[in-house]
Formats: structure tokens, C-alpha cells, sequence
């Protein structure tokens, strides 16, 4: 249902009073503000996301007034898309079924820090908790490219990893402690969920509940130096990040990058050469000369980092951001590389044979109860017709061994999920009994919806027909 829906004579007053004069915007041009997101990387979404629209925005200050907004939606009925910085890349915080969209950056400030452990209220830019972290001599064990303005509720629910996960994993590696939340009633309760059962809030689109509490893993803070490391071959490049991310030396971010891709990363481009394949490192400043003494070894070359933007620029799902700058009708895919080193490096040589100039590899790494895994954040150049040589391309992979996570999707279980689908559904059934929190994002098909057929059927009508 929609406030407009409800015929009052202005549902909207119902926000006015918890809230205060120009803390409701309406919707209209100045909430549109707030219907963008990073979403455009996927031509896909781009589309299917043109129309969205909002009945209202909220912007609370407090949890107090959060719960109140909440309270109040669940009584009149009406959905709730929460809202970070919208550094999302798959429409994670646009709403499908109009209702309100509550801003909880103002929802802000640092609770706690203890050994181990930063406590943050919900819009609390991640920066700001690794400021906390660092003035006791920690730093955030994971944290996204994006930390100088995305929220910590909204990495939680939207992210998945990031700067850090070379050495300490990903969302899902016990980074995050603890959260609080709120469930959608008209007496919304207060849940807190540690270790394990914070499981189903990771990167499920903020569809269980109002998250009004963060709490996330401090480990000791290093003294870090960028350096480049650029070889004329990429396969040797992708071994030398491979053994470097497993070895002993502090490696904080290794972001690899074919030439071709690398070439696109144009305020960095001018300190490597044309054709060189690189990797961005951000490593413990004490381990550079070994790292450099390694780069002669292996036959690259250790460039210092000269560059004015921060390193943080450039990894992640920033490389998609300069890609689509310097091609705008390139795409992109995510993928989960082989974690065994030769199965790795066959994968990363059959990808290169079969789409030279159009996957261009970008690997970033997560190390995972010891494992090593390469993640994919790839950018398409050149690709035909989108819709099937895109589907070709994710069949490919997938017969490779690689894991696909399609970006393609605003649906959590057709993009990045990891998880236990039982234990969503029931957490998500007892938080929000009337299915109010951003509708269409959980337990959907956006393929189906769209009329498409979803990869996976198609992949498995491919493989039935061999
Ligand atoms: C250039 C670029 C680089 C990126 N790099 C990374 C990276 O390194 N690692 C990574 O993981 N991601 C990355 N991302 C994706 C994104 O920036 C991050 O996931 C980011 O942390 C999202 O935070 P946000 O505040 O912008 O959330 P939003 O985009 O505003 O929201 C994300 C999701 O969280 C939900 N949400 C927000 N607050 C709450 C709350 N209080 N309760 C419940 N649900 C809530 C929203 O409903 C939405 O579903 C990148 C994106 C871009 C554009």
C-alpha cells in the first residue's frame, strides 16, 4: 500500500509530528535525491529501476524517532526502504513498491571502543568508526572502498567486504560482532543478534529489520604504504599476488588488474606504462623492502605511489566506477575465482584465452579461515548483445568453476548471498510479520519479473542440452 492510498487527508502529518518541519520531504523532485544509487555499473538495472518512486523521505536524528518512524509505517501499512549514503551497486536501497525511505545517516555517532570491538549507532560513516579505532591503536578488520561516506548499517546490510579482507575475510569471517535491530510493528521490538545469528542481516538488502546498533571487529592497527607493483604478464602477476596475499608479509588491499583495465584507471594510469599489468598494494610500510626485494625476484617492478588520490580510489567496486568513465557501455560482473593456487592460475589463463579484451581481470582477495580466495570484480568491454553474450559469458564461467554473483539483480538471492536460506526467512517472519521492509528484494526473482529467464534455468537448460 502507498500513503496516498490511505486517503487521509495528509498521511504525511503522521511523520510531520515525530519528526519536525523539513525532517519529511514529500515525495517529488527533492526526494528523488534520494532514488539514485550506484546501480547505472548494471545497463540492466539502469533500466529497470528508471521509474522508481517514493511517497515520502524520512530523516530522522535519533533512534527514538527511528523507532517511531517505524512504529508508524507498520501501523499505516506502508513499506520502508532504509537508506545509507546509497553507495549501493544493485538498487539495494531504491523502493520497488514506493512507501517511505528512512535516511538513518543522521542515526550517527560512535557508542564504543573497546579491544576488539567499535560499536556504532546505524548512520555512522565507516571512516568515522576507523578514526575511533585508530586513535586506541586499532583499525577495522574490513571495511568498503567506499568507508569516507557509506554508513555502517548500510555495509552490513548492502556490502559484503572490501579494504582489509586480504587479511582478515569478508563480512561473513566474524567481522562484524553484533547488531541491533528494530522489527516492523506498530511496537517495534529491539533484537540483538551476535556471532553466528548476525549471519542473515549480512547483505541481505536491509529486508529483516531496522539495523540501530553495529558492532564491528578491531584488530591492531598497522602503518600502511600504496605501492604499485606492474609485470608484462598477467598470469605471472596473478601468481605473485596469489603467493603474496598467502605469504607472510601484512598485505592489507591487493587489487590486481590486467592492462587493459589498468589503463582505464586514469588518474593512476601516467605512473605505470601502456601494457603492463598491475596490482595495487596497500602493505605494512616495514614489509616494502621485502616486497620490493620479491618484485625483482618474480621479474615486475615495485612503483612508489605518487599518485595524489588515496589507493582507496581505485580497488573494489571503484574499478568498475573508471571503467564505466572510460567505456560508458562497458558492464560487469562478480565471480569467485578457485581458492588452490593452479586452479586459480588455470582459470585466470582459460578466461584470458576465451575473452581477451573483454573480461578484463580484476582480482581482488579475501583470505578466509586460512583459505585464499580471488574475487573477481570484472569489467565487460565490448560485449554484443548484452542480455546473451552476457548469459554465454556467466555459462562460461560457471563451467570454469567459478562462482558467479550477478550483479544484474536487485533480488539477494540471485546476487551475492551466502547463507542459510531457512534461517532468513524465519528471522525475517518474525521482524517483519507484514513483509513492510523494501518489498521485492528478498525471496523474488527480478528475472522472472522482468520477464526474462532467470541464469540459472537457462544455465541448467544448456547443460541438459549436451
Ligand atoms: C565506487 C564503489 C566502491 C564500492 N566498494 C565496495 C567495497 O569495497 N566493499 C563492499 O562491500 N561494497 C562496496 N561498494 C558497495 C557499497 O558502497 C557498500 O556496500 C557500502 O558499504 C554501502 O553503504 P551505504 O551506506 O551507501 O548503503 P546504502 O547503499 O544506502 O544501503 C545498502 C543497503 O543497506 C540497507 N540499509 C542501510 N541502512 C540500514 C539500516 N539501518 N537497517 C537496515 N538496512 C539498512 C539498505 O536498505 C540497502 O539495502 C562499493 C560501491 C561503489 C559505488
Amino acid at each position: 500500500m502507498t500513503l496516498t492510498d490511505l486517503g487521509s487527508e495528509n498521511p504525511l502529518q503522521a511523520f510531520d509530528g515525530l519528526l519536525g518541519a523539513g525532517r519529511v520531504i514529500p515525495g517529488g523532485t527533492e526526494a528523488s535525491a534520494y532514488l539514485r544509487d550506484f546501480s547505472w555499473y548494471s545497463p540492466v538495472l539502469e533500466n529497470a529501476l528508471a521509474d522508481t518512486t517514493v511517497d515520502a523521505v524520512l530523516r530522522p536524528t535519533s533512534v527514538e524517532e527511528l523507532r517511531a518512524c517505524v512504529a508508524t509505517a507498520a501501523r499505516l501499512g506502508v513499506p520502508v526502504t532504509v537508506r545509507g549514503a546509497g553507495t549501493g551497486n544493485y538498487g539495494q536501497s531504491l523502493p520497488l513498491q514506493r512507501g517511505v525511505v528512512i535516511d538513518v545517516r543522521d542515526v550517527a555517532g560512535v557508542l564504543e571502543v573497546a579491544p576488539g570491538r567499535v560499536s556504532v549507532l546505524p548512520g555512522t560513516v565507516v571512516k568515522d568508526a576507523e578514526d575511533a579505532a585508530l586513535a586506541t591503536g586499532q583499525e577495522l578488520a574490513v571495511m568498503p572502498s567506499t568507508y569516507r561516506i557509506s554508513t555502517t548499517s548500510g555495509f552490513v546490510s548492502g556490502g559484503s567486504g572490501g579494504i582489509g579482507a586480504a587479511a582478515n575475510g569478508d563480512l561473513w569471517d566474524d567481522n562484524i560482532l553484533a547488531v541491533e535491530l528494530l522489527t516492523v510493528e506498530e511496537e517495534p521490538r529491539t533484537v540483538r543478534l551476535e556471532g553466528d545469528d548476525v549471519r542473515p542481516v549480512l547483505h541481505t538488502y536491509g529486508t529483516i529489520g531496522v539495523l540501530t546498533r553495529v558492532e564491528m571487529r578491531l584488530v591492531p592497527a598497522h602503518d600502511y604504504t600504496p605501492v604499485i607493483v606492474a609485470f608484462r604478464d598477467f598470469p605471472t602477476l596473478a601468481a605473485f599476488a596469489f603467493d603474496l596475499v598467502a605469504g607472510d608479509l601484512h598485505v592489507r588491499l591487493c587489487s590486481v588488474h590486467e592492462a587493459a583495465g589498468a589503463a582505464m584507471l586514469t588518474p593512476i594510469a601516467s605512473l605505470y606504462e601502456a601494457g603492463e599489468d598491475v596490482a595495487l598494494l596497500w602493505v605494512d610500510s616495514g614489509d616494502v623492502p621485502a616486497l620490493r626485494d620479491r618484485v625483482a625476484a618474480a621479474g615486475g617492478r615495485a612503483i612508489d605511489w605518487t599518485a595524489k588520490p588515496h589507493i582507496s580510489q581505485f580497488p573494489f567496486s571503484h574499478t568498475i566506477l573508471w571503467a564505466r568513465k572510460a567505456e560508458p557501455t562497458s558492464s560487469w560482473l562478480q565471480c569467485e575465482y578457485a581458492s588452490d593456487r593452479a586452479g586459480f592460475l588455470t582459470q585466470v589463463a582459460a578466461l584470458r584465452d576465451r575473452y581477451p579484451g573483454v573480461f578484463l581481470q580484476h582480482v581482488e582477495f579475501a583470505t578466509s579461515a586460512g583459505r585464499t580466495r580471488p574475487l573477481g570484480i570484472t569489467p565487460l568491454v565490448g560485449l554484443g548483445d548484452h542480455e546473451e553474450s552476457l548469459e554465454e559469458l556467466i555459462t562460461f564461467c560457471r563451467d570454469l568453476g567459478l562462482i558467479v554473483m550477478n550483479p544484474h539483480s536487485y533480488v539477494v538471492e540471485e546476487g551475492g548471498f551466502v547463507g542459510d536460506t531457512a534461517q532468513v526467512v524465519a528471522l525475517k517472519t518474525s521482524c517483519d510479520p507484514f513483509g513492510l521492509l523494501n518489498p521485492g528484494k528478498l525471496g523474488d526473482s527480478f528475472f522472472t519479473s522482468r520477464g526474462l529467464t532467470p541464469p540459472s534455468t537457462r544455465a541448467a537448460a544448456t547443460r541438459r542440452g549436451r
